[in-house]
């Protein structure tokens, strides 16, 4: 079966055409500045991408801009359109009506505008994805796949904000999380590569790119994750502060006379990595210059590994111990030296990162030492797969079921 999983942004729209059988990416892309006279679209595989100016007024347009290139040209990936069997569309909040993935209809449709207002910009650009494709495809089956219904399994006590209930009660303020499809994808693939059971297993997940976020799962639950109401909370990112003292921000508020608008901007697009080293939200180059004798992106640098371990040892004391830790993402997958950051020191709670085999590259890999009592493991994200995977299940099998991957 093949599923075009959507991930539709403000200005942006990125697909990608799976077969869900075989796991093979027939083709991906993305258009971007969507709605301005600079948009621009990539179609392809590795050196096969093409990039190419074409107007783009609305994501409607974007998407008969993909479904022509995914038909026709040198990129093209099928005959027609009948050869999409379903669409997966990726949606950021399923606030406390979407506890799994679910086939789309008018009554789902109509809550992901209700939950808007939680998440504006991301659910109202899922929709504007939704309806595009119900333009140019009309009848062809579309399941949501939402970034927090991995997270509607976390308690009371972990979900609620010690503020007056009321706000709760008026607002439905409360943690939702983010980054659940990654989350729930490498907690199931660890556990597949470990050869355990995931209900045997009290496991953190660490998505650490330039969003971070971090989970505690409990045999196979979610019982806490780092983001919060949005995907502002928690570590300290690219650009993004993280979890901070909340009196800081009527602080500055007031100081710097910032709107309400421009603290936030601060906090999400001039913070983090970034906003401490005042080079790049990039970790890359943050890496480079504190290499180079920059204090401040050593400052940066060395903030972020203690971030991701602060959160680390909550999780342990939540669940009452782990039996592995999972990384993931650009850096979490990538970056040598900041895994070395994270594990140091942590050898008294039976966490022992092995030198010689996180230099190692490649797929799904344990890091660890043979005598480490918690296993270090790395495992590529595939939120698209997931996405692909539970519309294939909803569409073809009429239920969502939780098996292992294959
Ligand atoms: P993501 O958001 O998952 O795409 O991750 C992006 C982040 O991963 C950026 O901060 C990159 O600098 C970082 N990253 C990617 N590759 C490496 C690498 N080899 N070493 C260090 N950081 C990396």
């Amino acid at each position: 079966m093949n599923v075009l999983v959507i991930n539709a942004g403000s200005s942006s729209l990125k697909y990608q055409l799976v077969n869900v059988e075989t796991q093979e990416v027939l083709a991906k892309g993305i258009c971007e500045r969507v709605g301005s006279a600079e948009a621009f679209h990539k179609h392809g595989i590795d050196d096969n991408e093409l990039v190419i100016d074409e107007p783009m007024e609305d994501h409607n347009a974007a998407m008969a801009v993909v479904l022509e290139a995914l038909t026709s040209g040198p990129n093209k990936a099928i005959d027609s359109l009948d050869d999409i069997d379903a669409i997966g569309h990726r949606v950021v909040q399923g606030g406390k009506y979407f506890d799994r993935s679910v086939v789309i209809d008018d009554d789902v449709i109509a809550k992901i505008d209700e939950l808007a207002e939680l998440a504006p910009l991301h659910n109202k650009a899922a929709l504007m994805g939704i309806e595009a494709c119900r333009t140019q495809m009309p009848g062809k089956p579309m399941v949501a796949v939402f970034d927090t219904s991995f997270f509607q399994s976390i308690p009371p006590k972990a979900y609620m904000y010690p503020l007056p209930y009321e706000l709760y009660e008026k607002y439905a303020i409360r943690k939702y999380g983010a980054h659940g499809t990654s989350h729930r994808y490498i907690s199931e693939r660890a556990a597949a590569f470990m050869d355990e059971p995931i209900e045997d297993l009290k496991l953190i997940t660490c998505h650490l790119g330039n969003g971070c976020s971090i989970s505690a799962i409990d045999h196979g639950v979610a019982v806490d994750t780092s983001m919060g109401l949005t995907p502002l909370d928690g570590l300290m990112m690219g650009t993004r502060c993280g979890a901070i003292d909340p009196a800081i921000v009527p602080f500055i508020m007031e100081k710097e006379g910032l709107s309400t608008q421009e603290v936030n901007d601060l906090m999400n697009r001039k913070s983090g990595l970034l906003g401490i080293s005042g080079i790049s939200n990039d970790l890359r180059s943050v890496k480079e210059a504190s290499e180079a004798g920059d204090e401040r992106a050593q400052l940066a640098y060395e903030m972020y590994s203690n971030s991701a371990k602060k959160y680390i040892g909550q999780y342990i004391a939540v669940m009452g111990g782990v039996d592995a830790i999972v990384l993931t993402a650009g850096v979490g997958e990538n970056c040598e030296k900041m895994r070395r950051m994270i594990f140091a020191g942590l050898q008294p709670l039976g966490i022992k990162i092995d030198p010689e085999k996180n230099k190692l590259r490649g797929h799904e890999r344990e890091i660890s030492t043979d005598d480490s009592a918690v296993r270090i493991v790395v495992i590529p994200t595939n939120e698209e797969y997931m996405i692909a995977r539970d519309t294939y299940q909803l569409v073809k099998e009429g239920s969502l079921e939780v098996s292992e991957l294959a």
